[in-house]
């Protein structure tokens, strides 16, 4: 039997950080063994909101593949591709903006935040109001059943599933398939102030490469409760970064809850929470640091992986394009 599809990818803004792990990289390691997993370098939605620096989103190819294969991606199990080169996608994206208003487009409320987030007022570029679209072409251009995302793209993948009912309608067949968010039950993953979800263009994200001084002082530097001044004040939990990032990355939980419920009753300083997370993070970054570094010298192995990845996706998202504009009723040449 054919193993469930799944497909994700990340916007080629800069290398991949520790949001990037808690909200999806570790998904994805877990379903490569048993699903057929697609997962797309985005550097065609990257542009959405970087036209004017296309050299970032070209040269953070390479950083995202590289993070990629250091978290332990393996190109045997999961294919990594390229967006931009893989026209259906394009050509579907263009077909679904028909099903889809302006209106609606304006409602969702990832683009509510990433519009109000990124300052452009009025001035929104038409591609990044109409990602979610894009997006909706991905997820279906490889019958994705499944999509590891952070929380934040919640909303996106519903919009996905309102078009995908909209075209099978307009097709009078089930040609495209829901798909189903797989979101971490943590949750997004803060920036050390506390402010905002991490997010590479915060500038003050913690990089999967992230070096071990980098680390320490992402550490120090990380919000908790303001109030708990001194170490026999009971701190609260809830809203402070240290907590949710032993929540994301300790494996024990036990200790976890342990640690949570000390620092509430007062007697655990925001010292020795902060030297057991920034043992948690080293020992989670150290090989992904050391990989990367190998790999960084393997240039030709990486693009290779890329190219490979592309070829086979071409090929299940052209077969998915021609269902589409068939079951669209769309003119073809070929056919005539
Ligand atoms: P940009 O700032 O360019 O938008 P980003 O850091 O938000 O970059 P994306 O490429 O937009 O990263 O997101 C890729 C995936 O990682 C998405 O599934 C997203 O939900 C997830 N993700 C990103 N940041 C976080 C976070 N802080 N917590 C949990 N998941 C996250
Ligand atoms: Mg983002």
């Amino acid at each position: 039997m054919a193993k469930p599809i799944v497909l994700t990818g990340d916007r080629t803004t800069g290398p991949l950080h520790l949001g990037h792990y808690a909200g999806s990289l570790q998904t994805r390691l877990k379903l490569q063994k048993d699903h057929d997993q697609f997962v797309l370098l985005a550097d065609s939605q990257a542009l959405t909101d970087n036209a004017h620096r296309p050299e970032k989103v070209r040269e953070n190819i390479l950083e995202v593949a590289l993070d990629y294969l250091a978290v332990g991606i393996d190109p045997d199990l999961s294919t990594i591709c390229l967006q931009s080169h893989l026209p259906a996608l394009a050509e579907l994206s263009m077909l679904y903006l028909n099903f889809v208003t302006v209106a609606r487009l304006e409602r969702n409320p990832t683009i509510k935040d990433e519009v109000r987030a990124r300052g452009f007022g009025r001035n929104i570029p038409a591609g990044f109001l109409c990602y979610p679209a894009a997006q909706a072409a991905d997820i279906t251009a490889f019958k994705a059943a499944l999509v590891p995302v952070g929380e934040d793209q919640a909303p996106i993948i519903e919009q996905t599933n309102e078009i995908v009912r909209r075209i099978n309608a307009q097709a009078g067949s089930e040609i495209l398939l829901e798909a189903m968010a797989l979101i971490p039950k943590a949750g997004r993953l803060p920036n050390p102030d506390g402010k905002g979800k991490m997010s590479k263009s915060s500038g003050s994200a913690i990089l999967l490469s992230a070096s071990p001084d980098e680390i320490y002082a992402a550490v120090r530097g990380m919000f908790t409760d303001p109030n708990h001044l001194h170490v026999q004040d009971p701190g609260h939990v809830d809203g402070n970064v240290v907590f949710a990032f032993l929540d994301a990355f300790c494996d024990d939980l036990g200790e976890v809850e342990s640690l949570k419920n000390h620092y509430q009753q007062g007697g655990l300083g925001d010292q020795a929470i902060k030297k057991r997370l920034d043992q948690v993070l080293q020992a989670l970054i150290a090989p992904i640091r050391t990989r990367r570094a190998e790999l960084a010298r393997e240039k030709a192995f990486v693009i290779d992986v890329i190219r490979r990845g592309t070829e086979r996706a071409k090929q299940v998202t052209e077969a998915t394009k021609q269902e589409v504009a068939e079951g669209l009723g769309l003119f073809s040449l070929s056919r005539a």
